[in-house]
């Protein structure tokens, strides 16, 4: 396949990345491959991948795919940015060099702005320091330097933001108080959900496959511990997944005993199909990408000077941007994950549109 063709099968055969680029240093081994899905709103944010892929067009799908994503995350949270993502390729514990990571800086920095990076998976805060050393197109860094840190706060309180708007339809109060609350992952962002949760009056049940992690939750609030492979046959009112992707797939939707599914784990969804069967299992889905935007929100924050206030305040409209999303999957009798895509790719269209032609004007004058 080509690699244009390999481009558009990752847009299910639409034209739909604006850039790709491909980078190497030699003498690091760096190779790297940065996608702008979209800047029609804005700069296109998103983290690099560090990752032993298996091959090439692994890494080239994965950048794809990541890029795309996050243009709708950012087009559904009402942000000004775009979507775009970076992989590295190779293992990082091997790889990892202040020469490697500088490259990759440089390869940012060639991009002019278009392309702003964070961390994700294989790249830390510290990772973000030394490529700011070759471009001021960074985030994530700590907060002694102005930067907004650990992002996992954000997203717990994004998720309790989106948890208060399903209760809010399903039981009339927001007042989690007495619910109980399925935490599938209780690493960075199911930790504080469970703080939240628990402050909230709510009772947890957690499962993890780590068991220190388990233990010292289930020790300072309280929760209740349930083996990682029953955590989907629990009564609960809510199921959180926090994990990895595809928790909710073919074999665990028959088995959930929840009202509503509302978690921070990316791609929740083992396939789109999966969101009709919650349907029909009469669960209410909150899309994930919707709920786990509290991330995104509060990076957003620190391009304009960082404030944890206003990070916090913009992340809490993530309760009525939700709540317009489920309107809309009522009102057109779609699925809620196919009504937040809508929703993104209309405003990729609308206000895209708009700022292009702001754009136009001021070159004519
Ligand atoms: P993390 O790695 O800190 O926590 C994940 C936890 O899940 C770990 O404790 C891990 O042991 C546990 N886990 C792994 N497999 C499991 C299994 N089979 N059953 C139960 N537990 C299992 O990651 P995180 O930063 O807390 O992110 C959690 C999820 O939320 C991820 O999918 C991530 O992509 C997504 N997310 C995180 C953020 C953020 O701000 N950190 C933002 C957006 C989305």
């Amino acid at each position: 396949m080509g690699v244009f063709e390999a481009i558009d099968a990752a847009n299910g055969g639409a034209t739909e990345h604006e850039e790709v680029l491909f980078a190497s240093d030699p003498v690091s081994g760096l190779k790297t491959i940065i996608a702008i899905h979209s800047t029609a709103l804005g700069p296109a944010l998103g983290g690099t991948r560090f990752f032993a892929y298996r091959n090439e067009d692994d890494a080239l799908t994965d950048v794809l795919r990541l890029s795309r994503a996050m243009s709708y995350k950012a087009a559904a949270a009402g942000l000004d940015l775009g979507g775009g993502k970076a992989v590295i390729i190779g293992d990082p514990s091997e790889m990892k060099t202040e020469r490697l990571l500088r490259a990759y800086g440089r390869a940012v920095d060639s991009l002019g702005g278009r392309y702003i990076t964070a961390e994700d998976v294989g790249t830390t805060t510290e990772d973000m320091m030394m490529i700011m050393r070759e471009t001021k197109w960074v985030t994530g860094v700590p907060a002694a330097f102005g930067g907004s840190d650990d992002p996992s706060p954000a997203t717990a309180r994004g998720v309790m933001a989106a948890m208060g708007t399903v209760a809010t339809r399903l039981w009339g109060t927001d007042d989690l108080s007495g619910r109980t609350v399925a935490v599938q992952g209780v690493g960075k962002v199911g930790r504080h959900l469970v703080e939240r949760l628990t402050k909230a009056g709510a009772e947890t049940i957690i499962a993890d496959v780590n068991q220190v992690a388990l233990e010292d939750v289930a020790a300072s609030y309280g929760s209740e511990i349930i083996d990682p492979e029953d955590i989907y046959d629990v009564d609960c009112d809510i199921f959180a997944p926090c994990a990895l992707g595809g928790a909710i797939n073919a074999e665990t939707i028959p088995r959930l005993g929840c009202a509503a599914v509302v978690g921070s784990a990316n791609n929740q969804l083992a396939t789109p199909e999966d969101a009709d069967r919650l349907i029909d299992m009469g669960i209410l889905y909150a899309p994930d990408f919707v709920v786990n935007a509290g991330g995104i929100i509060n990076i957003t924050e620190e391009l304009r000077g960082y404030s944890w206030e206003r990070a916090a305040h913009a992340v809490d409209g993530i309760g009525p941007a939700l709540s317009r999303i489920l309107d809309r999957a009522e009102t057109h009798g779609i699925n809620p994950h196919i009504a937040a895509e809508d929703v993104a790719r209309e405003r990729i269209a609308t206000v895209g549109s708009l700022r292009v032609r702001r754009r136009t004007d001021a070159g004519g004058k």
